[in-house]
């Protein structure tokens, strides 16, 4: 039985995700965003050890937390290398921001991820699906499990996708992503996007107007 406890971090309200093993006690933590406290107490709620912490991105408001949450849990840290330069401007990205998020420190990286790596935590595994669009190095998890469902960070919202606006960004590289590896699982895949509610595969196909 998988443990999965969703909640928004930061004033940018970032979902992060806490993926638990029940048994052996790992857990991933998928875009701490930038509220530690947070995520401490989630882990400590149903005693659960952080042994990876993955970004789906880099952007400021999924990063914030990195530092101090490898600090205090010693937990490996996993990104894909095509968001470094993202990563490596975090004073920058919080220029963007009008300062409503001062730049976090840069935790170091333990793991580039690429397509099609596996990542596990005891019991908690899941598939890097690369879905570069939103930014270079933006990805998606999709968990392993009876009940499929796919973490989809910035690129795939309920009714919409990720801006593309932003340095990194493009559209049609981003539907590209989506059509060719998100819209390619099952329909009953329940998707956490990045920000706001819950979804399916099955409707955004059906009902997204920018997958139409
Ligand atoms: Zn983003
Ligand atoms: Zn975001």
């Amino acid at each position: 039985m998988l443990l999965v406890e969703t909640f928004p971090v930061g004033p940018l309200q970032c979902n992060c995700t806490v993926l638990g093993d029940p048994v052996s006690g790992d857990a991933i933590v998928v875009d701490p965003g930038d509220d530690v406290s947070k995520v401490l107490a989630m882990l400590e709620k149903h005693g659960l050890r952080c042994r990876v912490i993955l970004n789906t991105h880099t952007h400021i408001d999924h990063v914030g937390a990195n530092d101090e949450l490898k600090a205090s849990t010693g937990a490996r840290l996993m990104l894909h290398e095509a968001d470094l330069p993202l990563y490596d401007n975090l004073r920058v990205q919080s220029e963007w921001l009008g300062g409503v998020m001062p730049p976090p420190v840069r935790a170091s990286v333990d793991d580039h991820v690429h397509q099609g790596d596996r990542i596990s935590a005891g019991a908690v595994a899941g598939e890097v699906l690369h879905t570069p669009g939103h930014t270079p190095g933006s990805l998606c998890f999709h968990i392993d499990g009876t009940e499929p469902l796919l973490l989809s960070g910035d690129t795939l919202f309920a009714g919409s996708v990720g801006r593309t606006d932003l340095w990194g960004g493009d559209y049609d590289q981003e539907i590209e992503s989506i059509r060719k590896r998100l819209l390619t699982l099952d329909d009953a895949t329940q998707v956490i996007p990045g920000h706001g509610p819950v979804t399916s595969i099955g409707r955004e196909r059906q009902k997204n107007p920018f997958l139409a």
